[in-house]
């Protein structure tokens, strides 16, 4: 390869959304190089970690694009706009079957519509970091191998610096190879980096005061370069503070068996969360990855500690794939346990008045909202009661489990038209740039934090990427 390569499109990113759009590139008849900086056989990536559910919204991905567009209307409140949602909606479940195409097998992974499409064998199998063979490695290897086939090329250890333009349009990146400075030159970019949850100085600017206290629920690769790189051209950013993410054992920090799994969100979403002050501090109805992004504001995002009782850790607490009982005292998670509140608190460290001011509260409020109905429960913070059951905190042992908030990715990023071409502040593309996946930004996220997909996200937009450069280079 010379210093000054000339492709037609250049991937800075080799998780699902660099691969599958480098292959689509590839299947439409141009030529194609992947810039990856893991130097790995088997670089770490967000991909790699994946549990392999395509969903919308948690929703069976194969369903009526129209329930699926309404799914991501409520569940972002209208943040993502009627047309992202449709392109996402229609073009969900043809990532499924051009993944079929490409050789991958699913599987239906529990009963749960949204386990229904999942990449197997999956990865969400056991406590702690389980991917070899599974999921997301088993993708990876195998797009690949098809890129191979197809012509294409992905380079490890090439770290994209920058991108060359000329005369406003993107003609390339910079990026740094064996200790050298190279120049990759493309009629067309794709920006397929990850996100920024692994940036601090980013995760401090838009997220949270001490991302130091945030456990990266992922490989923390994505240290949103992409963002830098396109903003320096002109591009505008989407929203950037919500994350999606979940609710995990404090102890995950120090003990690699309690993530990515056991997710605690079953636990906190049917019992209460409270601050190091014993008092509720979000509305745990809005579900785990809302809660999380609350930890995450916290003064202390490491003094959150969710209270339940023993219903809630029969129930709940052990129906997920990887469920919390038995799991999270099985490989060493603390679950404080005591027949009555005052001890419970003092054996988690929190004001006995306080919590079980703020458990009697809750427990009053229930009640009076079964007799009648209400939604959400007059309590502040207001307790949502429709999507997540609450439940009584009423028979003993009480628990309490410190908790901590996990980060996946970052859901905001580049913004980006229709055709996933990255946007000025205008509104006007800018030639020759496109973002795909995480790094591409509005499709996710709003006011309740809307969860819509990581892996349906990436493979829609790194197939529109592709498709849309194809219609640029080689013209029909
Ligand atoms: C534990 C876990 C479970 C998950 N489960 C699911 C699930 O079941 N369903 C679902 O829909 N989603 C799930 N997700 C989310 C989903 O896996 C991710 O959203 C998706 O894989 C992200 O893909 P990506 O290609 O955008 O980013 P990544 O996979 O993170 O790839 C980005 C790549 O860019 C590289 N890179 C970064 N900067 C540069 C640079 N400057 N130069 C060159 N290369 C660079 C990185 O090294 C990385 O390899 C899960 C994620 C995790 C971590």
């Amino acid at each position: 390869m010379g210093a000054n390569e000339q492709h037609d499109v250049v991937i800075i990113g080799g998780g699902v959304a660099g691969l599958i759009a480098a292959n689509r590139a590839a299947q439409l008849g141009m030529t194609v190089i992947v810039l990856e900086k893991g130097t790995a056989e088997k670089y770490l990536c967000n991909t790699r970690f994946t549990g392999g559910s395509l969903h919308i919204c948690h929703r069976d991905i194969m369903h009526d694009e129209a329930v699926l567009q309404q799914a991501i209307r409520d569940n972002t409140a209208g943040y993502v706009t009627e047309d992202f949602a449709l392109l996402i909606a229609r073009n969900g479940r043809r990532v499924v079957r051009w993944l079929q195409d490409e050789g991958l097998k699913f599987m239906r992974a529990s009963a749960s519509e949204h386990h229904r499409w999942v990449l197997a064998p999956p990865g969400r199998s056991k406590p702690g970091v389980d991917w070899e063979g599974r999921a997301g490695d088993v993708l990876l290897q195998r797009l690949e191998r098809q890129l191979k086939q197809r012509g294409g090329a992905i380079l490890r250890g090439a770290h994209a610096q920058s991108l060359l333009s000329e005369g406003g349009r993107c003609v390339g990146v910079a990026a740094l190879h064996a200790g050298a400075r190279q120049s990759f030159r493309a009629h067309a970019v794709i920006i397929a980096d990850g996100g920024f949850q692994g940036n601090a100085d980013m995760m401090r600017q838009y997220v949270t005061k001490h991302p130091e206290r945030i456990k990266q629920r992922g490989a923390g690769t994505g240290h949103g370069d992409g963002l830098r790189m396109a903003q320096a051209l002109g591009a505008a950013v989407s929203n950037l503070e919500p994350f999606y993410g979940h609710v995990l054992s404090r102890d995950a920090f120090t003990n690699d068996l309690l993530w990515p799994y056991p997710l605690l969100d079953a636990l906190v979403t049917a019992g209460i969360l409270v601050n190091g002050r014993g008092e509720r501090f979000a509305d745990e109805g809005r579900g785990g990855v809302y809660v999380a992004n609350a930890i995450a504001r916290l003064d202390d995002p490491l003094s959150a500690v969710c209270i339940f009782d023993r219903d809630i850790w029969e129930q709940p607490g052990a129906r997920e794939l990887v469920p919390p009982n038995p799991n999270l005292p099985a490989v060493g998670g603390t679950l404080h346990k005591a027949d009555d509140l005052n001890t419970l608190a003092g054996l988690a460290g929190l004001p006995a008045a306080a919590l079980k001011a703020a458990v009697t509260g809750y427990n009053r409020a229930l009640s009076a909202a079964t007799q009648g109905s209400s939604d959400p429960l007059p309590l502040t913070p207001e307790r949502r009661t429709l999507r997540y059951k609450p439940m009584p905190i009423a028979k003993p042992p009480f628990f309490a489990v410190p908790v901590a908030s996990g980060i996946t990715y970052t859901m905001g990023g580049l913004s980006i038209d229709l055709h996933t071409q990255v946007v000025r502040g205008d509104g006007a593309p800018i030639d020759g740039l496109y973002a795909a996946g995480i790094a591409a930004g509005g499709l996710e996220g709003g006011p309740q934090i809307g969860y819509v997909a990581g892996l349906a996200r990436c493979g829609v937009t790194a197939l529109t990427a592709a498709e849309h450069i194809a219609t640029q280079v080689k013209p029909a």
